[in-house]
């Protein structure tokens, strides 16, 4: 065999597990066709954040005159912005490939693909390897609507030449959410089309219909319980019909409708790989696909579709198979964010959640943020607290509203850790915070159970 391990894909999961096997002494072998980093370097996660972050310098801007700062905003330039995120993603990029070639692993950029279970052709060359992993990732789908063909996806938007003045977003899951926010603070007339009566459908009632509020007082168009039929190209507008027969023109209109694991050219089938209704890869809890010398991590498994769940368990399989250190990954508890404006962070159980696994006492605040209070903006944040009814464990947090993401860290860990109600409540806060609300939220709201469970 030409290798211990061949990693197919160089994004978090893979590059992860390359690094620590090679650490480990394996001959490690990776192959990258596209971007080292993956979607979250190149088109993800952290050119994302970039966009978020320069959209929210506008309303900074503007909530600087109520502290007695008169800044004049002029128009945005949008390709400086994607100029500057380009020259950072390439420098990330850089990194990624660098720490591999530092580990000693093998590199090549090429595309993999199967020719049996031990047998790759990589980029034309014949590689063996005792064990592979597939760490290949997803990609956006859009919808099967006429004119389907005039619609961008994720991985466009990261390029448009130019900001758009008019955009509809379909979906509201985090990409749709997300993006709304950008857009709408760019300046861009946003509109956001979604079949759920509320965004962001798997997430807690009370952070959806604030984020409802939020979105409506940033300016986006909210277009709930409407799917779209059909784009047509009008010259450089485009014209989307809704059900129900709305008609928006925009510049663009966006796919936010989900993703689908990269499996496809693989040649699966040569290896014995089995995958799942909508292309992904099944895998135990120790990452065994349905062929035992192969493995596969991160988004193609379509699990929890988190770069940090990826790194995760590309880390714990690398461990396991050469660090003489079995290790498995929980997906339970495992916090999250949406960079929505404001941001949603959340870890456990939703009130919806606990309501059907049993009884849980409900802790939920809602109030302006300190700094709106002199800035007149509209924006609330939510929190709140799920507790066991009969342990007095937290069983999640949940907030909508600036730096939630930033707290909502530190919850997780005590969340981890399984503290109780009263673990939160002889914690001294740190005032004056948002953050403080989770230690203080005295009163309860509600209690939920079986009964009540309306999901
Ligand atoms: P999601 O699965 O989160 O959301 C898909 C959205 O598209 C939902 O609103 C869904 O509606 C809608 N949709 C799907 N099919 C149709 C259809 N046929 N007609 C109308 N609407 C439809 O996908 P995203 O694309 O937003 O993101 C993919 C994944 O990437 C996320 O789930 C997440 O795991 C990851 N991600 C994480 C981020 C983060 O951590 N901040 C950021 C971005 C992505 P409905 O709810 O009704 O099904």
């Amino acid at each position: 065999m030409n290798f211990d391990l061949f990693v197919i894909g160089g994004g978090s999961g893979g590059v992860r597990c390359a690094r620590i096997a090679a650490g480990h002494g394996a001959r490690v072998g990776v192959a990258e066709q596209r971007f080292w980093g993956g979607t979250c370097v190149n088109i993800g996660c952290v050119p994302k954040k970039f966009l978020v972050m320069a959209a929210e310098y506008g309303a900074a801007a503007a909530d600087a005159r109520g502290f007695g700062w008169d800044i004049e905003t002029k128009t945005h330039d949008w390709p400086a912005l994607l100029k500057a995120k380009d020259k950072e993603i390439t420098r990330l990029n850089g990194i990624y490939k660098r720490l591999l070639d530092q580990s000693g692993a093998t590199v090549f950029e090429a595309r993999a693909s199967f020719i049996d279970a031990h047998t790759l052709d990589v980029g034309g060359q014949r590689v063996t390897a005792e064990k592979i992993l597939i760490a290949t990732g997803g990609h956006p789908t859009g919808l099967d609507i006429p004119g389907a063909e005039h619609a961008i996806i994720s991985d466009d938007a990261f390029y448009l030449p130019e900001m758009p003045r008019r955009i509809a977003i379909i979906g509201s899951g985090y990409i749709a959410v997300e993006f709304a926010g950008v857009f709408a603070g760019l300046g861009a007339q946003t509109h956001l089309v979604y079949r759920q009566p509320l965004p962001l459908r798997g997430f807690d009632g009370d952070i959806r219909a604030g984020l409802a509020e939020a979105l409506a007082a940033n300016g986006v168009q909210l277009h709930p319980g409407a799917t779209p039929e059909r784009i047509d190209a009008e010259g450089a507008t485009k014209r989307l019909t809704l059900s129900g027969g709305t008609i928006l023109d925009v510049d663009v209109v966006f796919f936010a409708t989900g993703r689908a694991a990269n499996t496809k050219g693989l040649n699966l089938e040569a290896a014995g790989v089995k995958t799942g209704p909508k292309g992904e890869i099944p895998v135990d809890a120790g990452f065994t696909t349905s062929t035992n010398n192969i493995f596969a991590v991160g988004d193609v498994t379509d699990r929890l579709n988190l770069t940090p769940v990826a790194t995760a368990e590309g880390h714990a399989l690398a461990d396991t198979l050469f660090g003489n250190n079995p290790r498995r990954v929980s997906l339970e508890n495992v916090p999250t964010a949406v960079f929505s404006i404001p941001p949603i962070a959340t870890v456990g159980l939703t009130e919806e959640e606990a309501a059907k696994q049993g009884g849980a006492k409900i802790f939920l605040t809602r109030f302006t943020p300190m700094r709106h209070n002199l800035t007149g903006r509209a924006r609330k944040t939510t929190m709140k607290l799920v507790v066991d009814a009969a342990t007095d464990k937290i069983l999640g947090a949940h907030m909508l509203g600036e730096d939630a993401p930033e707290i909502m860290q530190g919850i997780a860990i005590a969340i981890t850790a399984g503290a109780t109600k009263a673990d939160f409540d002889r914690t001294i806060g740190i005032h004056p915070t948002a953050a403080e609300e989770f230690v203080t939220l005295r009163t309860q709201t509600r209690v939920v159970g079986p009964k009540t469970a309306t999901e």
